[in-house]
Parts: structure tokens; sequence; C-alpha cells
């Protein structure tokens, strides 16, 4: 039988999310671009739903294993030529150096796969490489406990995009609602599946 899902969260009626999401979408001042790997799409715990519901401007693209230059219509990534890739590591620039003229107008480019996908997608986009890296200190160890983190400064999707508007608006209390709503998915899946499975299902699970 067919579960019947929540036609603006796209969850599963017991578990919709919209109470939790703030009533009105937080307008943030950067455009926001999610290319998602079609393997994240239907994680129960995908946060970037919760992005493209809570933010004014937040558009989500369903990629794949191929090169992203080879799934992106060609208007999207004109578009997208000039976006700030958030994206950890040596190569990346921390956010609080940035002047806020270098970022104005700036769309911001993420990538929703697990880490290991993710690096991969880098590496077989010479489009992808070519975009300036932007990356940031997480002041407290990420609040999304549920999938290993191979270092302690990567975070969860959204919790990245909330850091990322939050300290280029200078601002972070505004996305605060957001977080709460990314919250009591956890607590819902947790309540859902028990303390022990979930620890089993998602703590322990691999990466990929
Ligand atoms: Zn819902």
């Amino acid at each position: 039988m067919k579960r019947i899902s929540c036609m603006r969260c796209h969850r599963p009626l017991p578990a919709c999310l919209c109470t939790a999401l703030p009533q009105y979408a937080i307008a943030n001042r950067w455009p926001v671009h999610i290319l998602q790997h079609r393997q994240e799409q239907d994680h129960a715990l995908n946060t970037a739903r919760i992005a493209v519901l809570g933010l004014g401007q937040c558009q989500l693209h369903a990629v794949t294993d191929a090169p992203v230059e080879d799934t992106l219509p060609a208007a999207l990534r004109a578009e997208l030529d000039h976006a700030l890739l958030i994206y950890p590591g040596p190569q990346s620039r921390d956010i609080a150096e940035l002047e806020s003229d270098e970022a104005r107008t700036r769309p911001l480019l993420l990538l929703d796969a697990s880490w290991r996908k993710s690096r991969r997608l880098l590496l077989t986009s010479p489009w992808l490489q070519t975009l300036p890296r932007i990356s940031f200190d997480l002041q407290a160890p990420s609040r999304y406990r549920i999938r290993r983190e191979p270092e302690k400064n990567y975070s969860s999707s959204l919790e990245a995009l909330c850091t990322v508007l939050g300290r280029l608006e200078h601002d972070e209390q505004k996305y605060a609602p957001l977080l709460a709503a990314m919250d009591a998915m956890i607590e819902q899946q947790i309540e859902h599946m028990g303390e022990v499975k979930f620890r089993r299902n998602y703590l322990l699970a691999q990466d990929d």
C-alpha cells in the first residue's frame, strides 16, 4: 500500500514537518542552489528539503554520478558561473575573511550528498573545480548528530547553509527556526525507530 505523504514537505503524514517550519519562508539575501545527489532524495533525514521549504530563495537540482556539467541546463550553469561553492577543505576561504563586496550578489552553491559522493562530484567536474570555495568554522559540534562526519568541521547541509547565510548577513539568529525544524525532524525519527535502532541505522551506518 502506498503511504500517504504531505503535499508540502513530502514526508509521510505522521512525520509531516510543516508545523515545525516557520509560517513564512525566511527571506535570505544570498540566493541558494543545492545540487542534490539522487541518492539523498529519499533519505528520511534529508535536511535540504527544510532549506527549500524554509528559505525564500532556494532551489534544488538533482544530480547523478555523471559530471555536473552534463546534468545541469546550460542557462542554470551560466547563472551559477559566479557562484561561491560551500565546500570545506584547504582550498576554501573562511567566510569570515570575505569582504562583503566580494560575496555580494553571488549565489551560493551547496552539494547535498554523502561526503564521499560530494568529493567525487567535485573531482569529476572541471566546472565545479573552477568555482571559488568557501567554508566556515563550526563553533559548536554539529546538531545533526546522526550521520557520521569524518571531521569535526563538517555539518549537515542545512547547518552549513544557515551558518553561511547567517554570517554573511551578520544575523545568525535569523536562521535558527530552520535548525529547530531539523531538531524536530531528528527527534521524530528517534521516536519512530526507537533509540537503539536509530543509533544502529544512522550512527554506525557507513557513509556511502
Ligand atoms: Zn508537511
